[in-house]
């Protein structure tokens, strides 16, 4: 998802999409892997003074049940990147700098009839560690 296609997202579901709503998005499309909603709000109050955590979460909270964003938990504290879902992929994860590499592989191609009587809603798929970058660092 980019940022035109969020903005589009939203409008059609009815929210507003205020500057600060764009700026959060913007946010996401450079960072280019997982944040926390600590690091949205350093760049957001480097922007707004005075602007909530609140503000700031309740818009990640949004964004994730919209789509726009996904999470996950690393180093047990939630964090979200831009949703990248568009074709069906996975992904490894750096715990240091949060940058992600798609995996196309899904293991739901494995199970064969393990789950033949069952009905599958959802399945999560993420390798942990680091990147090429922060090994050498
Ligand atoms: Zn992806
Ligand atoms: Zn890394
Ligand atoms: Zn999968």
């Amino acid at each position: 998802m980019d940022v035109k296609e969020a903005i589009d997202l939203l409008k059609e579901k009815g929210y507003k999409t205020t500057k600060r709503r764009q700026d959060i998005l913007v946010y996401f499309e450079k960072a280019d892997g997982y944040r926390t909603a600590k690091d949205v709000n350093e760049f957001m109050e480097s922007m707004y003074e005075g602007i909530s955590f609140d503000t700031v979460y309740r818009n990640l909270h949004l964004y994730d049940e919209l789509g726009i964003l996904e999470t996950t938990e690393l180093n047990s504290e939630k964090h979200f990147r831009m949703n990248c879902a568009k074709h069906h992929h996975h992904h490894f994860i750096c715990n240091d700098c949060g940058k992600t590499k798609k995996i196309n592989v899904c293991p739901m191609d494995e199970l064969g009839n393990t789950l033949a009587n069952y009905y599958v809603e959802d399945h999560k798929f993420e390798i942990y560690g680091l990147c090429p970058l922060c090994i050498s660092a």
